[in-house]
């Protein structure tokens, strides 16, 4: 937690992958630095931007001004709002739309949208004439510290989430905060619970400036720009070392295994946002890791506190409706490939600021620990 908090210029995190390295630009009011930002790497070329209903209505028409102005031939291509256009049927309408509309290659898509249209946009950019472009503008608080930086892109399958995909890096992020002025707050709450994680990962300096500040990033001062940069920054820096996850960059799975079955536990709908999965599986990953003697109870109570005062939810009874057993759950997380040779892996931590893996857990442990939460209810 290093970075001085700024205010005018924009904050530029680079993303240091070699040839494939970009710039993550981010400040309020950035959309209307689009058009020149992406004229300056690309001249001449045309945009397509991808984005959904509710986020075409709010913001569509400055993007397309902004590049419209820098001279680029601007098409525009809306799909649903929501998980459900993580889909092969709107896939293959983004990909026929992009052809339809002369997309070549040398030119460019524009991700406008939060996470599903990030995946989504850089999916198809991926595969549209071999490889296009992307420039992703990342509008809810989760994309900007997270899902537009690292190149993850993908669809659903019937099999699961994500199970379709392709590591396929932008050449530019542009984090315009503003955009998230117009974010539902429960749905700005779920993406603080990423932010949070990085400072649980590995930085507890950050986790504590986020204990003092979490009320000025909500409200939209400077803190906001400052924590989304400091997010970036450790996200950039783990992709770098481990660009194809065969490591390190598992660590930024934290809160995601637990999170993962009560996400799926409650259908991937409205009943648990992905951030409040997450919340929940953190303080689960630091609950656990407690009960095992790897950290004092009271560091864990830390965590529980802090995102309970965000309004997050931290304990499966702040889910609401029914949720299956135990052995359910535990089957839910093993869907999520996490199980090897009848050990679990999971992210557990020495303290804040001091999360590693561990490939060995018993899951008999951990189903004991579950059970136990879940009889709290
Ligand atoms: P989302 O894209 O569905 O956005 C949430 C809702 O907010 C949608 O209804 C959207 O229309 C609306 N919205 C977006 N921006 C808005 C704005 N500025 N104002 C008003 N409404 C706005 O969801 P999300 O939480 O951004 O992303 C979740 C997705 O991200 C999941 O599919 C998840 O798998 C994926 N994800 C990907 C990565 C990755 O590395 N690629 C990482 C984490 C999550």
């Amino acid at each position: 937690m290093t970075a001085p908090v700024r205010s005018g210029d924009p904050i530029i995190v680079n993303v240091p992958l070699g040839a494939r390295g970009y710039d993550i630009a981010i400040g309020r009011g950035l959309i209307a630095e689009l058009g020149t930002r992406v004229a300056a790497l690309r001249p001449g070329a045309a945009a397509a931007i991808v984005s959904d209903r509710t986020v075409a209505d709010r913001h569509l028409a400055p993007a397309q001004a902004a590049l419209e102005a820098a001279g680029l031939r601007v098409r525009a291509v809306v799909v649903p709002a929501g998980e459900s256009s993580k889909s092969w049927r709107v896939l293959e309408s983004v990909c026929e739309e992009l052809l339809a509309a002369k997309i070549e290659r040398g030119d460019l898509v524009v991700a406008l949208g939060g996470g599903v249209v990030g995946d989504l946009a850089g999916f198809a950019a991926a595969v549209v004439r071999r490889g296009l472009d992307v420039v992703q503008v990342p509008t809810t608080l989760l994309a900007q510290v997270d899902s537009s930086v690292g190149g993850k892109t993908g669809i659903n399958s019937a099999h699961g989430k994500n199970q379709i995909g392709a590591f396929y890096q932008p050449i530019l992020v542009i984090a315009d905060t503003a955009l998230l002025d117009t974010l539902p707050a429960r749905v700005f709450r779920a993406g603080y619970a990423e932010v949070v994680k990085y400072g649980l990962i590995g930085d507890a300096g950050f986790f504590a400036w986020l204990d003092a500040n979490w009320r000025d990033l909500l409200g939209g001062g400077p803190a906001r720009e400052h924590a989304i940069a400091i997010s970036c920054r450790a996200k950039a820096i783990t992709v770098a070392r481990d660009e194809r996850e065969t490591g390190e960059r598992a660590l930024l799975n934290l809160g995601h295994t637990f999170g993962h079955a009560f996400e799926a536990a409650a259908g991937f709908s409205d009943r648990l946002f992905h951030g409040e999965a997450v919340a929940v599986g953190m303080a689960l990953a630091f609950g656990f890791s407690a009960r095992r003697g790897l950290l004092p109870a009271a560091e864990a109570e830390r965590v529980v506190r802090h995102l309970a005062a965000v309004g997050l939810p931290t304990r499966p009874a702040d889910i609401p409706g029914t949720l299956p057993d135990a052995d359910a759950l535990m089957a839910l997380m093993a869907q999520d490939k996490k199980v090897r040779r009848g050990k679990l892996t999971l992210i557990l931590a020495r303290g804040i600021g001091a999360s590693f893996v561990a490939p060995d857990v018993d899951p008999a442990e951990v189903r004991a620990f579950l059970a136990e939460k879940l009889a709290e209810r």
